[in-house]
């Protein structure tokens, strides 16, 4: 029978280690559960009452468990040192170098992490890898491990336990979660032990049956085929979007129909700008590095073709609001409503509005970015210096729109379809555009206001 474990720390309180270990600690009371970073700023704001992240219910878990069973530090070295459990969530970017056209994971800040645990830990540990990492990276991590720990009979168990969740929906996933994936060495007696001792924590309140074992490697590699698959949804999606305007087909009425087939299902079938996040094109990057370095060129390629019809839709969307414009956009005045790779997210990482931007800016046109949860200062520091000279960040969507010939919507935000569309076609310049990127406003009803709309995947007006 496997001790329950009563010690966790995490090492890295980002997007993925702060919600989850949240979540750990409220399902968990009787768990003490440490997040730590190098990161003195983002550590101060998990401790103060304006949290890094902005995750629908994150703050009410966090405010609920921190101070009883939920810390946030620094002392990374202390917080290894005092517990049983380690979970490794740290960032695992992709690399600039590749051997084809595939990128490897940079996976510096992970073997950081790993000479941090190997140097100060003076009893066993459990190490969970939360980060994204390539296929085999737990073999590695053993080898730097086993050879930095100053003190005799230190062991050493590693468990690949990928994160699912999906931003702007994180507390719903980790709350009730399709299923928890566990990898380890099942094959011995001590790894299975490893491994019983984290499905003990999820067994709080995970059901039995959602609570999947497996070997290491299947583990770490069911990560980034999860999200590959997730990605070619939205490009096959994105891919008919683009026939349904040359043939006048309808995308959301081809979707739907697709959609109810079962063995397709309706999820991730949305037509849109394209994907953003850190995650999806980082992964297939990487996942089609490991194809290229395992000699399998074709198997490499068949994934690239995901980002590169991810990369099409997004300069498709831009070419399209010039051609509409009359050809020219230079000096016009366009409102980009929503700047997040998502709705509920305030993450702009690989965000679409970052390249649709980029190219409405370098045809001239001065952009009105507004959204609801995007910082100035996180614009300015992803559109860069040159860029920001053409963008206005603004406080709200009617100083957005106010005198702009056209408006996108780059993120599906709610708030979007509850506008006084009339009153903004009033203050708007004519022919006023709308191009909805998301598939998300009453085209019908706008077209009758008077707006000229473009919508992807949707028949185009004669
Ligand atoms: P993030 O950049 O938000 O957070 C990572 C944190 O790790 C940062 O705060 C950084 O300061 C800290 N860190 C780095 N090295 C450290 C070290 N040696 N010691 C202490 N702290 C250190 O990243 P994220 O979005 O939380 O992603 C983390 C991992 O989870 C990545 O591998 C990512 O691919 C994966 N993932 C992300 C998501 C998502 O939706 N964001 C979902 C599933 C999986």
């Amino acid at each position: 029978m496997t001790r329950p474990i009563t010690t966790i720390c995490c090492i890295g309180a980002g997007y993925v280690g702060g919600p989850t270990m949240a979540m750990i600690a409220k399902k968990c009371p009787q768990i003490s559960v440490t997040v730590v970073d190098i990161s003195q700023p983002r550590i101060d704001a998990w401790n103060s009452s304006e949290l890094p992240i902005y995750e629908p219910g994150l703050d009410e878990i966090v405010f609920e468990c921190r101070g009883k069973n939920l810390f946030f530090s620094t002392d990374v070295e202390g917080a290894i040192r005092d517990c049983e459990m380690i979970f490794v969530s740290v960032n695992t970017p992709t690399k600039k170098t590749g051997l084809g056209k595939g990128k490897a994971a940079d996976l510096t800040y992970w073997e950081l992490a790993a000479r941090t645990i190997a140097a100060c830990s003076e009893s066993d540990k459990i190490i969970v890898e939360k980060s994204t990492v390539p296929v085999r990276t737990a073999e590695a991590i053993e080898k730097v491990l086993q050879r930095n720990c100053p003190h005799d009979g230190v062991r050493f168990d590693i468990l690949s336990n990928p994160e699912f969740l999906a931003e702007g929906t994180a507390i719903v996933d980790l709350d009730a979660p399709d299923r928890v994936l566990i990898g380890g060495k099942i094959e011995n007696a001590k790894g299975q032990a490893a491994v019983d001792a984290l499905v003990g924590v999820y067994s709080n309140w995970v059901p039995k049956e959602n609570i999947l074992t497996a070997n290491l490697w299947s583990a770490e590699l069911s990560k980034l085929a999860a999200n590959a698959f997730l990605a070619q949804r939205i490009s096959s999606i994105n891919a008919m979007s683009a026939l349904c305007e040359a043939t006048g087909a309808d995308v959301q009425q081809v979707s739907h129909a697709i959609g109810t087939d079962t063995r397709i299902g309706s999820k991730f079938l949305n037509a849109s700008v394209g994907f953003g996040g850190s995650c999806f094109q980082k992964d297939i990057l990487n996942l089609a590095y490991i194809c290229e370095c395992h000699g399998l060129p074709e198997v490499a390629e068949y994934w690239h073709s995901v980002v590169g019809m991810n990369d099409y839709q997004k300069s498709r969307f831009v070419k399209r609001m010039i051609s509409a414009m009359f050809n020219t956009i230079s000096g016009k005045k366009i409102s980009m409503l929503g700047y997040a790779f998502k709705k509920d997210t305030g993450d702009t990482r690989e965000s679409p509005a970052i390249d649709v931007g980029h190219g409405l800016i370098e045809d001239g046109a001065k952009l009105n970015i507004y959204d609801p949860k995007v910082a100035a200062a996180q614009i300015a520091l992803d559109m860069g210096e040159e860029a920001m000279k053409s963008i206005t960040c603004c406080k709200t969507h009617t100083e957005s729109l106010t005198g702009a010939h056209a408006v996108c919507i780059m993120t599906e935000w709610d708030e979007f379809k509850t506008y006084d569309w009339e009153a903004i076609y009033g203050v708007m310049q004519k022919p006023a555009f709308v191009f909805d990127g998301r598939l998300i406003l009453d085209h019908q009803k706008l077209k009758d206001i008077g707006f000229i709309v473009y919508a992807l995947g949707k028949p185009l007006d004669p």
